[in-house]
């Protein structure tokens, strides 16, 4: 039976010790904000907001909310998106995405301050994380995805690594973080040839393809530690994720359940960047 990687244990320990930092900060007369832009209502957006309005409250992380209506035009988000940047008591900023049709989300992205860019949407932060400085902020959940294997003390140092996909937002940054702790990374994607061959040959597998059940028994051997990122709503309403659990659980070393694996840990490494940043 592999060991479960779970997600809630590793936002515990975070949350405590950002909650220390937030105190430490707040003695200092700093209270970390952060400011969380959203347009319209839709479900996705608003069940990340509550998850991320609690983790705020744990970590001891302000939060000041821009509600903008469905159909704000660019020019008004933009206008809201520099006031924010331009407030000193606000040090990060998450805007809820994909931005809805038919806003421009680079543009708006890259109207950000890098300064407060909890979320990992600029290109200055990508650019930190391609140059394997600490100097930015990774997206968030491709952060979780290292914080989980770190705290379950994963090798990886020099250890074999593949991620299967190469989004903006997990697939590329997640291989650049792996390759700063030293990891031999390779990213396989939509044109990678024989998956599951190259899939056994890694240590540690990063399941980020978005696509339902992708990785079976067939992509994976024993010793392994498999991440698995995608999550996905079955008919009855359960969640799952791009890998064919009760497949791989038997076979590999270590895996992370879905839900309660990488998604628990995303606002945890939001509320990190936040603090961080005020901590500047
Ligand atoms: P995306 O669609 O932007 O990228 C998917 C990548 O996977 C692409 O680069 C593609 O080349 C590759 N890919 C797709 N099908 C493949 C296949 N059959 N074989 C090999 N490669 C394949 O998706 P994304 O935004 O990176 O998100 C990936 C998954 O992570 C989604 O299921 C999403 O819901 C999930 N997600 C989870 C969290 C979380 O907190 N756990 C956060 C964001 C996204």
């Amino acid at each position: 039976m592999a060991e479960l990687l779970k997600g809630a244990s590793v936002a515990k320990a975070i949350t405590e010790r950002l909650r220390e930092e937030s105190d430490a900060l707040k003695a200092r007369g700093v209270t970390p904000v952060l400011a969380m832009v959203r347009i319209g209502e839709r479900e996705a957006d608003l069940a990340y907001e509550r998850a991320a309005l609690k983790r705020c409250e744990q970590c001891g992380v302000a939060v000041r909310r821009a509600v903008l209506p469905a159909g704000v035009s660019q020019e008004n988000l933009l206008r809201a998106v520099a006031d924010l940047n331009a407030d000193p008591y606000v040090h990060g900023i998450l805007l809820f995405r994909p931005l809805p049709e038919p806003l421009d989300d680079a543009a708006v992205c890259a109207a950000v301050s890098p300064e407060k860019d909890a979320d990992g949407v600029t290109n200055a932060s990508m650019a930190a994380i391609y140059a394997g400085t600490r100097d930015g902020f990774a997206p968030c959940t491709a952060e979780a995805c290292i914080a989980l294997l770190k705290h379950y003390s994963v090798p990886l140092d020099g250890a074999r690594a593949v991620v299967i996909g190469r989004s903006f937002v997990i697939g590329k940054p997640v291989s650049m973080l792996l390759l700063r702790e030293n990891a031999t990374v390779s990213i396989a994607h939509t044109h990678t040839r024989d998956l599951p061959a190259l899939c056994r040959e890694a240590d540690v597998l990063v399941v980020a393809a978005g696509c339902k059940g992708l990785v079976g028994a067939e992509h994976v051997r024993p010793g392994q530690a498999v991440v698995d990122v995608g999550i996905h709503t079955n008919p009855d309403g359960s969640l799952c994720g791009d890998v064919r659990f009760d497949e791989v659980e038997p076979i590999v070393k270590a895996i992370t359940p879905v839900p309660g694996g990488v998604g628990s840990l995303t606002t945890a490494m939001l509320c990190q960047h936040v603090i961080k940043a005020a901590s500047r």
